[in-house]
């Protein structure tokens, strides 16, 4: 019998880990992308399925989990919910594993869950995609934003790199002057004009995380006072903060102090879109401490498992 499985799968990583009621980790796998919404259930599945197959590999004999805490990017809906319910269902079956229970949710959900504890606040979440989780002291929970690259995904790593790649296409009709931000773009895809950086989009190379790799590009050009990789930046910083904003009224967060916890690339990496994201929060909300996530998100997976298997008091 094995306690714990944890996992965490977001836009562009996967990361899964077996342990013990210690939290000791007893196996570790690890693959790429598995939002349902950006790559299809098929591959979801597929990139799922090798993770798990490879996190169990070290043990023969069928495995009893007692609990599976997994937190995925994508699911976003009830539908998606039971959709990826299924798939982990099936997965576990061909990999002939018996989990007693699987709790499955938001990757945003599980993370704040795990890393805020009994404490009211906000999980902000900006890599490849975007979103903030709340809760309060009555225990409500509020999430704003996280509605995939299409609707939503404000201030994450694919909105920089796609507005990057709009101002591209604006230089290109010349509604927007040529910039440094055009010819790194170009660099980094290794294409040689604005006409193939139109055929690469439509094309099959095209991928959502690749999309967002194109942020690193934009935090290097805004540090040498890039004005155009300045202004993208500064608008995901503001509707990051908006995101946050929203959440703290609906949670009516600001009667107490609480903690703002950022996670992600985008917000752990560089300090731009953070400083950004304060310096927009600061005017109208003074009651919050603000800390980046210590640990990578599957800790916080790991740290929800103990506590449902009442090893860990997170008393949410
Ligand atoms: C997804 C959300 C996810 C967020 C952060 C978005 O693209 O739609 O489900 O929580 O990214 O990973």
């Amino acid at each position: 019998t094995i306690p714990i499985l944890a996992m965490d799968g977001g836009g562009t990583n996967c990361r899964a880990v077996l342990c013990n009621t210690h939290g000791t980790i007893l196996s570790f796998a690890k693959g790429g992308a598995c939002n349902f919404h950006n790559i299809g259930l098929k591959k979801t599945k597929e990139t799922l399925r090798a993770v798990i197959k490879q996190l169990i590999q070290p043990y023969q004999e069928h495995l009893y989990i007692q609990k599976g805490v997994i937190g995925l990017a994508g699911i976003d809906t009830t539908n998606a919910l039971d959709m990826m319910f299924n798939l982990f269902k099936d997965i576990f079956t061909e990999l002939d594993v018996t989990v007693g229970e699987i709790i499955l949710n938001n990757d945003g959900w599980v993370t704040m869950m795990g890393t805020l504890g009994k404490k009211a606040g906000l999980l902000v979440i900006s890599g490849t995609g975007s979103i903030v989780y709340g809760k309060n002291r009555k225990k409500q929970i509020a999430r704003v934003g996280g509605w995939g690259h299409l609707l939503g995904d404000e201030g994450s790593g694919y909105f920089i790199g796609q507005t990057a790649l709009r101002h591209c296409v604006r230089a290109l009709d010349g509604r927007e002057p040529h910039s440094a931000v055009t010819d790194v773009v170009l660099r980094h895809l290794h294409l040689s004009d604005l006409e193939s950086l139109v055929t690469w989009t439509y094309s099959s190379d095209y991928s959502i995380d690749k999309v967002a790799a194109l942020a690193k590009e934009v935090f290097a050009l805004a540090a040498q006072g890039e004005a155009v990789a300045e202004y993208i930046l500064d608008q995901a910083g503001q509707d990051l903060a908006e995101a946050c904003d929203t959440a703290i009224q609906k949670l009516e967060l600001d009667a107490d102090p609480f903690e703002i916890v950022v996670a992600g690339g985008i917000l752990q990496n560089e300090a731009y879109v953070l400083n950004k994201m304060l310096d927009a929060l600061l005017p109208n909300h003074q009651r919050f401490t603000i800390r980046q996530l210590q640990n990578e998100p599957i800790h916080c997976a790991v740290l929800y498992g103990l506590y449902a298997l009442d090893r860990y008091s997170l008393s949410l």
